[in-house]
């Protein structure tokens, strides 16, 4: 069961539905901060009777029943859709957000420059890894907490907001407090004690797809944190691991107009890991935002060749303005009525 309040309900009236049901032994749990708010009751049962009178009380707006196991993530929680807010940067909304930086942070004078780059190429959030997950336990592993500080210096000299990875649920505090935006990777989106304690960082939260989940299963991640008190969630389609090895995974874009409709959370994609190639990065990011992303994360290196992690799919900074300018150009064409960002030159 789902009940959606009205857009100006108030705290309190939040309050009375939670109190209602608890005082019938029923368990909820509610979305709130971000927008519209919800509550759907996660265990026990809702008579008919018990729905007519929960419809009367201040501030709800409907009460149904739902089928979907993720109660709140689902897009009838917040018909609306979610705007997440990463330190001014807003992600859900009409104009999709561009994070870049490197793989993986390589030292203080090469983040500086990555992030620098990066910013003149019009990104608005800085990626960067300081904790790894590495397939060889012999391959680098990232700086940890210094990577963390390195991070912290490029956002303040370029104002860029920061994503980084958080791999351990005993990490979470450390990497909240350098990062504006934990990234959960795709080896760790079934990782339940870390989506936990990442929910109760109150951190946004960017929840990549695991290479080999279901959108369901994504979904059901996402759940996890909004469960647990965080409505701040942008998830990742990252790329799944399908038959073919000519790409290092298959993006599915299939994924992006269909969790927009399943759920209300934004969602955005990654051309760099979803292909392993930097000759298909900048197609495929085109072909994300026509799907209906929100926004992409790329892989960007003053110099490619030198990257200390995922060379071979990573781009200069020279084809991330490209990208940028024809993401512009591309978002205003697909919604003619939105402002062309770039103005036309005059006749
Ligand atoms: C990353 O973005 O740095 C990363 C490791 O990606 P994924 O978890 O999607 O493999
Ligand atoms: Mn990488």
């Amino acid at each position: 069961m789902l009940i959606t309040m009205q857009p100006d309900s108030s705290a309190g009236d939040h309050e009375s539905v939670r109190m209602s049901l608890r005082m019938r032994g029923l368990e909820c749990h509610s979305i709130s901060s971000s927008g519209t708010a919800a509550i759907a009751v996660t265990a026990g049962k809702v008579t008919p009777e018990l729905a007519a009178e929960l419809g009367l009380l201040n501030g709800v707006a409907h009460v149904r029943s739902t089928a979907r196991p993720y109660l709140l993530a689902q897009r009838a929680a917040r018909p609306e859709g979610t705007i997440v807010n990463v330190s001014g940067v807003r992600i859900g909304g009409d104009e999709p957000v561009i994070m870049a930086g490197p793989c993986v942070v390589e030292s203080l004078e090469a983040t500086i420059a990555a992030a620098q780059a990066v910013r003149r190429a019009g990104a608005t959030m800085l990626r960067g890894g300081a904790f790894k997950p590495r397939t060889s336990p012999y391959s680098f592993q990232g700086l940890g907490e210094e990577g963390l500080r390195i991070l912290a210096v490029a956002r303040d000299l370029t104002g860029l907001p920061v994503v980084t990875e958080v791999m351990e649920p005993e990490q979470v505090d450390v990497v909240a407090a350098y990062a504006d935006m934990l990234q959960i990777g795709a080896r760790n989106m079934a990782n339940f004690p870390l989506l936990r304690r990442a929910a109760a960082s109150g951190k946004p939260i960017l929840l990549k797809r695991g290479f080999s989940a279901t959108i369901e299963e994504w979904l059901m991640s996402a759940e996890y944190i909004l469960a647990g008190g965080n409505d701040r969630v942008v998830l990742c389609e990252r790329g799944i691991r399908a038959f073919d090895n000519s790409t290092r995974f298959t993006l599915d874009l299939n994924a992006v107009p269909l969790v927009r409709d399943l759920s209300h959370l934004p969602v955005i994609v990654d051309p760099s890991h979803g292909t392993g190639r930097r000759d298909l990065v900048e197609r495929m990011s085109m072909a994300g935002i026509a799907a209906g992303a929100h926004g992409l994360i790329l892989e960007v290196h003053p110099d490619p060749d030198s990257a200390l992690c995922d060379s071979a799919q990573t781009i200069t900074p020279a084809t991330l303005a490209s990208i940028v300018s024809r993401t512009h150009l591309l978002t205003a064409a697909l919604n003619p009525l939105a402002e062309p960002m770039i103005p036309l030159a005059a006749d």
